[in-house]
């Protein structure tokens, strides 16, 4: 009787899973060693890939040796380089060998931790990790664990977003009928991060029920409390239901920090659900210098950062914090059946999946707990303290250039600038966005270097995000010189 060879198929053995995985640690360790040789940017157009490879899946089984000479031949060309130390673009994405570590874990053990039941070190441990992190950014008692709030790893900030979007709306809906969907009313500023906006569309609530405060350069483009509170008076005057405001402490754009403690007692006035969405800064107030922006805090209902940006955790996570996850779970929570268990019964024990989104999850609190144990507080506030000082570094050298000028004062490690257009053309705009687009690609195609862009208040600037890993003072010194050469260029060739 014919039957699959039993001996021939071992997928995960031992022996060939430890010399298999050595092979691809060393091409990984090569790749950091050359990673300033590659240009920052990709190079590659549009449909690159298609004729590089075969265009159905192999029949038998190939080496891991050829697998890898594709990989060096057709995938590093085609990426842009996150972890190059001349990356200054978005945000940066932190890896470090902490974070590989606790990422090879977490994939190592594989295992599912939806349930309490279904890894219990895996829950206990995210709880654990989520109260540490708690600590070190001096959160209220109210978010953690011992204070009947809690905190809970997404992979993202969009999810924490729509997950707490969806627990204000089911909270107000079950007191006013379903119907009232159409009639709730989110508040933002202008600088929100995009985010808002979709998980809005996710939750069912109208995009046309988010409000877009305006915010100005003269209060450091952060939402005015006063703006806001009028905003509220409208929408009830109009019939509307105040639901939900997001605050955020350092916004994508420019850095803005939005007053945290001034908007929340507007929120409690109006009975708001209060998010505050610290994506990128939050790893900062780890430092008691940067603590004082999330003064105010113990009035949000739920605070989330995410350690992947700039908190040396390689992707993905984000932290959430909520101060009730009852309202969280009651929107969140399902209880089939098949998933019934004694330890779920007792409600004595966390399951995470009503917490979030998906059913399953993977073990990230694994990888945030190896993080913050191989470097522990004091190394991970110089960390930050050594990419701000870079920052500040760069934004000097910014300003002793006359043709340059600092579009907005530097908050943490993001410096916001742009070439002037000239003495009597300083108020052109039009020109100043072209000279300054000019500049920017002239930086990105040359392959040494990666920044954005960001228009704020209607003034297009450059960002420079400094903050990558390996990124150290002759980095942002030759960033410096790259721009300056090509700002000479942009500026010779200029049709005034
Ligand atoms: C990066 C960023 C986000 C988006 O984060 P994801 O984890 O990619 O969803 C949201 N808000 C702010 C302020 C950000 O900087």
């Amino acid at each position: 009787m014919a039957s699959l060879s039993t001996n021939a198929f071992h997928p995960l053995e031992p022996t060939d899973f430890s010399q298999d995985s050595k092979k691809v640690i060393d091409f990984i360790a090569d790749y950091y060693k050359n990673i300033e040789k590659y240009p920052v940017l990709s190079q590659v157009k549009p449909g690159y890939l298609k004729p590089q490879f075969p265009d159905t899946a192999p029949y038998s089984p190939e080496s891991l040796e050829d697998i890898l000479k594709d990989i060096d031949a057709s995938i590093i060309p085609g990426l842009t380089h996150w972890q190059s130390p001349n990356f200054f673009a978005y945000f940066q994405a932190n890896a470090s060998t902490a974070g590989f570590l606790g990422e090879m874990l977490c994939s190592g053990f594989n295992v599912v931790n939806f349930g309490w039941i279904t890894s219990p070190a895996a829950t206990e441990l995210e709880t654990l990790v989520m109260d540490w992190m708690a600590k070190m950014l001096e959160l209220p008692p109210p978010f953690m664990s011992s204070g009947n709030g809690g905190g809970v790893l997404h992979s993202s900030t969009c999810e924490a977003i729509v997950c707490t979007l969806a627990a204000a709306r089911d909270k107000v809906l079950t007191k006013n009928g379903h119907e009232a969907i159409t009639k709730l009313v989110v508040y933002s500023s202008d600088q929100t991060h995009s985010s808002l906006q979709k998980g809005v569309k996710l939750v069912g609530i109208p995009p046309t029920n988010v409000r877009c405060l305006p915010t100005a350069f003269p209060e450091g483009f952060s939402l005015s409390p006063l703006t806001l509170e009028a905003a509220i008076r409208k929408d009830i005057k109009s019939g509307f239901i105040p639901l939900y405001l997001c605050g955020t402490v350092g916004t994508t754009a420019c850095g803005a920090v939005d007053p945290v403690g001034k908007l929340g007692k507007v929120a409690r006035k109006y009975n708001l659900w209060f998010h505050i969405d610290a994506a990128y800064a939050g790893s900062a107030c780890i430092c008691p210098e940067f603590r004082h922006y999330l003064d105010g805090v113990e009035l949000a209902d739920s605070f989330s950062m995410n350690p992947h940006k700039w908190f040396l955790t390689n992707m993905d996570c984000c932290c959430l914090w909520v101060q009730n996850p009852d309202s969280l779970i009651e929107s969140l929570s399902t209880k089939p059946e098949y998933l019934r268990n004694g330890a779920t019964d007792t409600l004595n024990v966390i399951d995470y999946k009503d917490w979030q989104i998906a059913l399953s999850r993977r073990f990230i609190a694994l990888k945030l707990w190896v993080v913050i144990r191989r470097h522990g507080l004091a190394t991970l506030r110089f960390h930050i303290r050594s990419d701000v000082k870079l920052a500040s570094y760069f934004e000097s050298l910014v300003a002793k250039d006359s043709r340059f000028e600092v579009v907005l004062p530097r908050k943490f490690a993001l410096v916001c600038f742009r070439l002037k257009a000239g003495k009597n053309k300083a108020h052109n705009e039009n020109l100043n966005q072209r000279l300054n687009k000019k500049l920017l690609q002239g930086v990105n195609e040359s392959g040494n270097a990666f920044m954005t862009h960001a228009v704020v208040g209607g003034v297009y600037f450059i960002r420079c995000a400094v903050g990558s890993t390996l990124t150290e003072e002759r980095h942002v010194e030759g960033l410096w010189k790259l721009i300056q050469d090509k700002a000479t260029k942009v500026l010779l060739n200029a049709t005034y």
